[in-house]
């Protein structure tokens, strides 16, 4: 989880170094450091905090010099967030240092080994491990340090994405990686290493993504070199061409990145359909299904497998697909998936779905589903990550980087590729007439215009948002399509203002929840007209009866649940299917303001990170 930054060439390493850490602070931030050469010596400089924390520290610290250095932002697995647990950790001799994103899951008989030989530890990292565990070889069997790097991780167990390199050959950093992201991004005469390309964006748009089990030599002057760490093989390069900008990864005048986000859901779902709804042809052409369309068509079922937000993402999936497809979908924590023994056969067909598409619970999901026979498409926002690659087939969001860790624009538009997914073999299957299709599609294309104009509901849910923010409870309630986004919202609520929150099925609150309502629970209910409306309607009088504050989502001219919320939010008409696109943007800008209010840190919630690449 972490992020990692290198450079090495003819620049100041410092100021792309911390800017660049910035950028993937999502990743993780409860500690920072660098490390650079300054031509002379290795110079450390680390801290618990955030990278603003780093900058003041390392203006007492270090000299900013040097065109080699690495750095971290780190998200602790082991051992607390301390100024010595940080990254970069040095080897016992002062000459190596290594950042690492990931586990090191023997590290403990590791460390027994390395103590017995005489070496001793600061930090209580599994990292500090490693880099010792390299520097012995390195010793031992009298290698330099890329062979050393690369006998160290064949004895090692777990999963990592690091950067390496020794003070006394200045001219060299050494990369692997196994289950965390890496890219290179290559400049002329130097190099950007970080775990997405964000870093390096305004320096080159030509970038290396590293392949799982790869490790990289990269020197200065010469070809960076690619191998296999288990068999030394040599692997071509593959230069990928980024399209990514500047713009997108930043604020652009917004005083949070998910409030940016949250406005930009009307782009995102447009260019996540852009391309693939052809309303005057009446189609819709996704690749991934063409070419796999007979797996589609003989599948016995599906399974989603998903974690967070993406794992709700795949519950709207659920209905829209057995509504739209008649196919049958379990939806299945990755967590849980892979670790059941579940039944899947060769007529399954597995969608994983996951904004980063380095999650980890739901590679090892997808590995498990490939290794039983059974087709896997994946559903990812960052392109060329290990889900997009691990993947048989798989289909894009076209969201756009997403650098708040609550997920906004990655959840409506996930939901908005299985929709078309769902659309699409509805038709190849005949379960939908073609005028129904037509209707859809058409529906579907109005949906960014009508997000545009619920998102003028911004103040309205701000006034809303005042009044509940010393809340300590709060409940989530809605019926079919919008049940998975009653558990959306809810975690939103939860993830950035820490306020304690559930999502119901409306009807299932008179099993347990309802013991919970009083004068002081607010209860957000989903009550859009087409949705069970009348059924909802007798739920939330069951909670007014019990003093429950009541903020309502409504369609637009509703006027029974008017008469009895506290609150009402209005969203535009829309077909039901498509109405969670609608109801979750209201719910989305709640807890929002609501952390705002409470001087939570949006973007960067506690103890969280943005894409969990550990299990
Ligand atoms: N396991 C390492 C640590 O706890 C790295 C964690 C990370 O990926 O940030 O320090």
């Amino acid at each position: 989880m972490c992020g990692i930054v290198g450079y090495i060439g003819h620049r100041e390493a410092y100021p792309i170094i911390i800017e660049g850490l910035k950028r993937l602070e999502y990743r993780g931030y409860d500690s920072a450091g660098i490390a650079l050469f300054d031509g002379n010596d290795l110079k450390i400089s680390k801290t618990k905090g955030k990278v603003s924390d780093l900058e003041q520290r390392s203006e007492q610290e270090i000299t900013k010099n040097g065109s080699l250095g690495i750095g971290h932002t780190r998200w602790a697995t082991h051992g607390v967030p301390n100024d010595v647990n940080s990254h970069p950790h040095a080897s016992n001799s002062g000459d190596l240092a290594i950042i690492h994103n990931g586990i090191i899951e023997n590290y403990d008989a590791l460390k027994k080994e390395l103590i017995s030989r005489g070496y001793t530890f600061q930090s209580d990292t599994d990292t500090e491990v490693l880099i010792n565990l390299i520097e012995d070889v390195k010793k031992k069997e009298n290698v330099k340090l890329g062979k050393a790097i690369q006998i160290a991780l064949n004895q090692v167990i777990g999963a990592y994405a690091i950067a390496v390199f020794d003070k006394t050959k200045p001219g060299e950093v050494v990369i692997a990686r196994l289950g965390s992201p890496l890219a290179v991004g290559i400049g002329k005469d130097e190099f950007f290493i970080a775990s997405d390309a964000s870093p390096f964006i305004e320096y080159t748009k030509n970038a290396i993504y590293l392949e799982d089990e790869e490790m990289a030599i990269i020197r200065l002057g010469k070809d960076i070199k690619i191998r296999k760490i288990k068999d030394d093989s040599l692997v071509d390069p593959y230069v990928q061409e980024l399209q990514m900008n500047l713009e997108q990864i930043e604020k652009g005048g917004y005083d949070h990145f998910m409030l940016k986000e949250i406005h930009e859901q009307p782009r995102a779902i447009r260019d996540t359909y852009r391309g693939r709804l052809l309303r005057d042809k009446a189609i819709i052409k996704m690749a991934g299904v063409e070419d796999n369309m007979k797996k589609f068509l003989n599948a016995d079922r599906i399974i989603i497998v998903a974690c967070g937000t993406s794992w709700h993402a795949g519950l709207v999936a659920e209905y829209i697909f057995e509504e739209f497809s008649r196919i049958p979908v379990e939806v299945e924590y990755a967590s849980e998936f892979r670790y059941r023994n579940p039944v899947i056969t060769e007529k399954d067909v597995v969608i994983a779905i996951s904004q980063s598409g380095e999650t980890a619970d739901t590679l090892a999901a997808i590995k498990l589903a490939k290794s039983k026979g059974a087709f896997v498409f994946g559903v990812c926002n960052v392109v060329g990550s290990s889900i997009a690659r691990e993947t048989d087939a798989g289909a894009y969001t076209h969201a756009g980087p997403e650098i708040g860790v609550a997920s906004t624009k990655a959840f409506t538009t996930q939901i908005t590729v299985l929709t078309l997914m769902a659309l699409r073999l509805a038709r190849a299957k005949g379960t939908m007439s073609s005028s129904d299709f037509r209707l859809h599609i058409q529906e579907l294309e109005l949906i960014p215009q009508k997000v545009e104009q619920l998102l003028k509901v911004d103040e309205h849910v701000k006034d809303i948002a005042k009044q509940y923010l010393l809340s300590t409870n709060c409940l989530y309630l809605g019926r079919g399509y919008n049940f998975p986004v009653a558990l959306e919202g809810a975690l939103k609520l939860k993830e950035i203002s820490y306020i304690h929150a559930e999502g119901y099925p409306a009807a299932e609150m008179k099993h347990g929840p309802i013991a919970l309502i009083d004068d002081r629970m607010p209860v957000i209910v989903i009550a859009t007209s087409k949705g069970h409306y009348e059924k909802v309607v007798s739920n939330i009088q069951e909670i007014k009866s019990r003093k429950g504050k009541i903020i309502a989502i409504v369609t637009k001219g509703d006027t029974a649940v008017k008469e009895i919320a506290d609150h009402v939010i209005e969203i535009p008409e829309s077909e039901e299917a498509f109405s969670p696109l609608l109801t979750t943007i209201p719910l989305q800008l709640l807890s929002y303001h609501i952390a705002v209010m409470r001087n939570c840190n949006v973007d960067q919630p506690r103890n969280l990170a943005k894409s969990v690449t550990v299990e």
